[in-house]
């Protein structure tokens, strides 16, 4: 059986051609094919001889992903349902801004956790995405929009958030597999700064994650009290908020030039008091943080209403003047579609 080309490694790939006795700078041409040059076939490789490229040929594939329905918002956001090999299938979102363009991908099809807010939450988990099929994705969106200008003031797509479905830390070393193509200064060469992983809090892979990794770390927060979370973010019974905090403390201390995202949805009548405010100050003081507050995006059938815009700008000035801390409010995007955050479900 053949192998999609896009589940190796740089330092895979050598070894292939390592294996054919090849010189491995062919490496480093293919590699600029794929990933620079963003080849759709391997028959255009015009410096590499008809020998060698038979021989790729004959071990791997390369294609992108098939779509089975794309959406656009009346704000530009698109997303895209993608039909996987076995049938399954996963959303990507792209979503254009003035200075910068962010694709949000998908991580697991469905995901286990079960966040009692979360679309993508009400799906069952079916199984972990190969590194091919989370690169897919933002391979596809390069493609559809002729994003291949070598040109990084021209690059359309500027942020990648692993912020689809699934929990990212929970198919680890598929998504570190990905992280490092993505950010490989000799390919896709995205900004280590422009990458984000959103994690609800998978506190054992959090240490791993800061030995691994230099992107950026965006944690789920959504309550300052365990009663809370417990109900909003299930995995907290796993992992209390106070054991969560405690190896973000470990990670800060290891990774001093970054700053932590403290995602917080905003929660009509469950989490957004001027007392959880005043708590979240409490417990997110120690950090070099910021705090993300995030409009509840309603999807059919959720339980919770969103706070009022007034709410929201109550808990953010509190936090802001009170609390010292920063603290931005996430404008909803695509959300006529369900593509805004936590909407995502195979429709
Ligand atoms: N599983 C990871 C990443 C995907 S969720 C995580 O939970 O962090 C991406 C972000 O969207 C998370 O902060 C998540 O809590 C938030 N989210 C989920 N459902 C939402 C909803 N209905 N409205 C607003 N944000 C939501
Ligand atoms: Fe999974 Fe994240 Fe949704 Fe929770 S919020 S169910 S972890 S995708």
């Amino acid at each position: 059986m053949k192998e999609n080309i896009y589940n190796l490694s740089f330092s895979e790939l050598k070894s292939f051609f390592i294996g054919l006795e090849e010189k491995t700078f062919r490496a480093d041409q293919l590699w600029n094919w794929l990933y620079v040059k963003g080849i759709n076939e391997f028959s255009g490789l015009n410096n590499i001889s008809k020998n060698i490229i038979n021989k790729i040929n004959d071990k791997y594939y390369l294609s992108e992903l098939k779509v089975s329905k794309t959406l656009l918002s009346k704000d530009g956001t698109r997303k895209w349902l993608f039909e996987l090999e076995d049938g399954k299938e996963i959303e990507t979102v792209y979503i254009p801004d003035k200075n910068r363009g962010t694709i949000c991908v998908s991580s697991q099809v469905g995901c286990s956790l079960a966040c009692s807010f979360c679309h993508t939450g009400t799906m069952k988990f079916s199984r972990n995405l190969r590194t091919s099929e989370i690169l897919g994705q933002v391979i596809y969106v390069k493609n559809f929009l002729k994003d291949w200008n070598k040109n990084s003031d021209k690059k359309k797509i500027t942020n990648i958030v692993f912020m689809g479905m699934g929990e990212p830390l929970l198919n680890y070393d598929n998504v570190i597999k990905s992280i490092n193509v993505l950010t490989d200064e000799k390919g896709l060469a995205f900004s280590k700064r422009k990458v984000t992983l959103s994690t609800s809090g998978v506190v054992p892979r959090i240490l791993d994650f800061k030995e691994d990794s230099d992107v950026n770390l965006a944690v789920s927060f959504h309550a300052a009290f365990d009663e809370v979370r417990n109900i909003l973010v299930p995995i907290n019974k796993k992992w209390s908020i106070d054991h969560l905090l405690e190896v973000l403390k470990e990670y800060s201390k290891k990774k001093k030039h970054k700053r932590i995202t403290f995602e917080y949805v905003m929660l009509e009548g469950i989490n957004d008091s001027i007392n959880d405010a005043k708590e979240l100050v409490k417990l997110i003081k120690p950090f070099k943080a910021k705090i993300n507050l995030i409009p509840f995006n309603p999807w059919p059938g959720s339980n919770y209403n969103a706070s009022s815009p007034n709410q929201v700008n109550i808990f953010k000035k509190f936090i802001l003047e009170e609390g010292k801390l920063l603290a931005t409010v996430r404008l909803p995007r695509g959300d006529d579609v369900l593509a805004a955050c936590g909407q995502l479900k195979s429709f």
